[in-house]
């Protein structure tokens, strides 16, 4: 049992996790309900992540979040994996249980849908065909949480067409790959357009995808966050559309850990948006 006395430690591993915003959002929690409990950062190699992971509870960690390159990875060493960690093929947060289980669930599409909620609050997947554009990580979370959502057919394009061919084999037919090259054209009609691949990322090259398509009526988001208003959004927000920055995913996908080991369901709000921003 998890001694009640003992001060409740979490943290985020990957390598490199330097980059990591997880504990601004853990921290700024934490402060603002005046909670017990610390929020680490911590370099771990693929070698070393079986012992740590297996080490981490006997220091008083209640769980971790993952990060690159280990997403994958701790889905082999859980003794539980969640329905949707499994479905998306990764986790991104460990839950150290009581009776010594580790259990590893995926929140990223949880954070996707949250967020879009709350931007565009009459949003509904079942409204008209989305657009995806990417089929990494990302993506699979994605497109995981749309069909949960109820979208009737996904538009999927990506550089690399053979890993949308992919998600399509996994995910069934409500999935449709489109060219690259055309990946304009798919956006018309849509209602809900999603950028899932890394263009349009601080350092990354521009989205050149053709975007005359795109209707007034579509609900438009980025998981781009850096910066907070990407070209994409920019251009949708000109003709009319809803749009939604990909900052809020990142804020709740981070609430279901918190809430399981610091026992409350955080809030994801604009001071919360302006400590990350800082
Ligand atoms: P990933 O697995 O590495 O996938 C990267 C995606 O971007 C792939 O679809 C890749 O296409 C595409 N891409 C990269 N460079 C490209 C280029 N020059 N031209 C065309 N396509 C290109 O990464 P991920 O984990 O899915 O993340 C994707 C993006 O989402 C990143 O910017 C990440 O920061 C962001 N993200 C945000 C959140 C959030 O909470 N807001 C959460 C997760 C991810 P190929 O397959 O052809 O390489």
């Amino acid at each position: 049992m998890t001694d009640p006395k003992r001060i409740p430690l979490a943290g985020v591993i990957g390598s490199p996790v330097s980059h990591s915003k997880s504990p601004r959002v853990f921290r700024h929690w934490l402060r603002r309900y005046g909670m017990p409990g610390y929020y680490i950062p911590m370099d771990i190699s693929s070698d070393d992540l079986e012992d740590a992971l297996s080490s981490l509870p006997k220091l008083g960690f209640v769980g971790v979040n993952v990060t690159i390159p280990h997403k994958e990875h701790v889905l082999s060493i859980a003794d539980l994996v969640s329905d949707r960690a499994a479905l998306i093929g990764s986790a991104n947060t460990l839950i150290f249980r009581d009776d010594g289980k580790l259990y590893a669930d995926n929140t990223d599409g949880y954070g996707f849908l949250e967020n879009l909620k709350q931007g565009a609050p009459d949003w509904n997947a079942p409204d008209g065909p989305a657009a995806v554009l990417g089929s990494g990580g990302a993506a699979r979370a994605v497109i995981a949480s749309l069909i949960d959502a109820g979208a009737t057919e996904i538009r999927l394009t990506n550089r690399t067409k053979t890993r949308s061919e992919a998600l399509q084999r996994e995910f069934g037919t409500k999935v449709k790959v489109h060219d690259w090259v055309q990946a304009g054209n798919m956006l018309e009609g849509a209602r809900t357009v999603v950028n899932a691949t890394s263009l349009g990322m601080v350092g990354k090259p521009e989205m050149r995808v053709p975007l005359d398509g795109l209707s007034k009526e579509a609900v438009v988001t980025d998981l781009v966050y850096a910066p907070l208003e990407t070209a994409l959004l920019a251009h949708a927000k000109s003709i009319g559309c809803q749009t939604v920055d990909g900052l809020g995913m990142l804020l709740y996908q981070a609430a279901p850990g918190f809430e399981r080991w610091f026992g409350m369901k955080p809030e994801v709000d604009e001071k919360l948006r302006e400590a990350i921003l800082l």
